[in-house]
C-alpha cells in the first residue's frame, strides 16, 4: 500500500491546466481567468445620486429644519440616464433619481425623505445636508487604467458582473474540461427492467457524471460497456488519442482495475497506456489506476460504488480543478465534534467515514454516522454530507474531535 500523499502527489505531476480559450461571459462561471483585466474607464464614469431626492448646493440648507424649511424652486427633473438641462444656480433644486448625474453647479444631494413638496415646482427642505451628501463619485469604485483581475482569479458571479461592467462579453481562460465516463462489467444493466440473476443496476455512471458537473466539468457520458477488450478500447479510442471522434480531456472508468480474473480494463489500459496501478492505504477505495492514454490522463475507479465516488473525490476532483487552473482544489474542511464514538481497525489505512455533519449556532461542527459504511452501502454516502478522515490508529470517543472534508 502507498500513502495517501504519495499517491495524491504521482497524479499531480501529470496533470496541468488546460490552454486558455475566449470564453463568452455567460459561459464563464467558475473558470480561471488566464489575462488581466484592465478597467478603461472610470466606474462609476460619473457623478451620480445615491438617492432618489433633490440635488442643491448645501449652503443652500443650512439652518434648515422641520419648523423652519428653506424653501426653493424646483428648476428640472433628471431621471437616471438623463443629464440636467442646464447648471443649477444658488437657490435652486432639480428633483433626481437615483444613477442620475449630478447637475453642474450641484454639491449635494438631499434625500426625498428630508423635503416636502410644494406643488410642483418648489420643495421645502427640511434639514441641512454637507457637501458631498449622498453623491457617488466618479471613480469611487474603480479608477481608470486599473488592473482589476489577473491570471489565476476564479470567475465567481460578482467577478462576471464586473468585467461586464467595464465592457467585456468573453475572457480568457482555462477551459473547461470535457471529462469521458463510463462503466464497465457484465453484471451491470440500466432501466427498471427485473434484474436477471446476478444483475445489479449501474449506479456509478450517473453518480460520476454529476461529480463530474458539479467540479465545473463538461462530462461526457460514454456509456455502460461489457467486460470486453474489443469494447472497451474502441470506447477509449473513440475518446482519446488521433482518431477520436468524441475527444476529452481527462478519462474516468469505474470497474474492472482490481485483482479479478475480470478486469478487463486492467488489461486494455496496461497495453495501450502508461499506467499506475496503485494500492493506497485507504478505506474506502483502496485499488486506483491513474494514468496517461494517448497524453490523456485516465482515472480508473474501482467499481464498488462508495470506493469510486471517495475515489473520485479524492483523486480525479482534485486533477480535474487543476486542469480548470484552480489555485485550490481541495474540499473545505474543518474541525467537528464527534456526537458518537468512531472507532476503527488499526490496519495501516486513513478511513473516510461517511457522516451527517451539522452546525451549531456558534459554527461549531458536530458529526454522527451516516449509516452502514461498507464500500457497496452507497445510501449512506447520499445521506452524508461530509467525510470524517481517521487516521491509522486514531479512535475517537464522543465528544472528541475529528478532522471533516465537507462535501457540498
Ligand atoms: P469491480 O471493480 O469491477 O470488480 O467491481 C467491484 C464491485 O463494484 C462489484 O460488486 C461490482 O458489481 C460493483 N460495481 C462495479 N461497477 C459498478 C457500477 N457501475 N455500478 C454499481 N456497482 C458497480
Ligand atoms: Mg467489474
Amino acid at each position: 500500500m502507498i500513502p495517501l500523499d504519495e499517491a495524491q502527489a504521482r497524479i499531480a505531476r501529470d496533470i496541468a491546466a488546460l490552454a486558455p480559450v475566449e470564453v463568452p461571459l455567460s459561459e464563464a462561471r467558475g473558470l480561471v481567468l488566464a489575462e488581466d483585466i484592465t478597467s478603461a474607464e472610470a466606474i462609476p464614469p460619473f457623478a451620480n445620486t445615491a438617492m432618489d431626492g433633490f440635488a442643491v448646493r448645501a449652503a443652500d440648507t443650512q439652518g434648515a429644519s422641520e419648523a423652519s424649511p428653506n424653501e426653493v424652486p424646483v428648476v428640472a427633473t433628471v431621471a437616471a440616464g438623463a443629464v440636467a438641462p442646464r447648471p443649477l444656480e444658488a437657490g435652486e433644486a432639480m428633483r433626481i433619481m437615483t444613477g442620475a448625474p449630478i447637475p453642474d453647479g450641484a454639491d449635494a444631494v438631499i434625500m426625498v425623505e428630508l423635503t416636502e413638496a410644494v406643488g410642483d415646482d418648489r420643495v421645502k427642505l427640511l434639514a441641512p445636508v454637507e457637501v458631498g451628501n449622498h453623491i457617488r463619485p466618479a471613480g469611487d469604485d474603480l479608477e481608470p487604467g486599473t488592473v482589476i483581475f489577473g491570471p489565476g482569479e476564479v470567475l465567481s458571479p460578482a467577478h462576471l458582473g464586473v468585467c461586464a461592467s467595464v465592457g467585456r462579453e468573453t475572457v480568457l481562460a482555462h477551459a473547461r474540461p470535457r471529462v469521458g465516463v463510463f462503466s464497465t462489467g457484465d453484471e451491470l444493466m440500466v432501466g427498471p427492467d427485473p434484474l436477471g440473476p446476478g444483475q445489479i443496476r449501474d449506479s456509478n455512471r450517473p453518480s460520476i457524471v454529476a461529480l463530474v458537473e458539479e467540479a465545473g466539468c463538461i462530462a461526457v457520458n460514454l456509456g455502460l460497456l461489457r467486460d470486453d477488450e474489443g469494447e472497451i478500447e474502441a470506447a477509449l479510442r473513440s475518446a482519446v488519442g488521433p482518431d477520436a471522434t468524441n475527444p476529452v480531456d481527462a478519462l474516468i472508468t469505474s470497474g474492472g482495475v482490481s485483482m479479478g480474473d475480470f478486469d478487463f480494463v486492467k488489461r486494455v489500459l496496461s497495453r495501450l497506456g502508461d499506467m499506475n496501478w496503485m494500492q493506497v492505504a485507504i478505506k474506502p477505495a483502496k485499488p486506483l489506476a491513474f494514468g496517461m492514454l494517448m497524453g490523456t490522463p485516465i482515472f480508473g475507479l474501482p467499481g464498488n460504488p462508495v470506493s469510486s465516488m471517495v475515489s473520485f473525490e479524492l483523486f480525479a476532483r482534485p486533477s480535474l480543478l487543476s486542469m480548470m487552473g484552480r489555485p485550490i482544489n481541495t474540499r473545505p474542511t474543518a474541525l467537528a465534534i464527534a456526537d458518537e464514538p468512531m472507532h476503527r481497525p488499526t490496519d495501516g489505512k486513513t478511513y473516510f467515514d461517511r457522516v451527517i455533519a451539522s452546525p451549531e449556532p456558534d459554527g461549531t461542527w458536530r458529526i454522527r454516522s451516516a449509516g452502514g459504511q461498507g464500500s457497496h452501502q452507497l445510501t449512506s454516502m447520499a445521506r452524508a454530507n461530509a467525510l470524517a478522515v481517521m487516521p491509522d490508529g486514531v479512535n475517537v470517543d464522543a465528544g472528541g474531535r475529528v478532522k471533516i472534508m465537507l462535501l457540498d
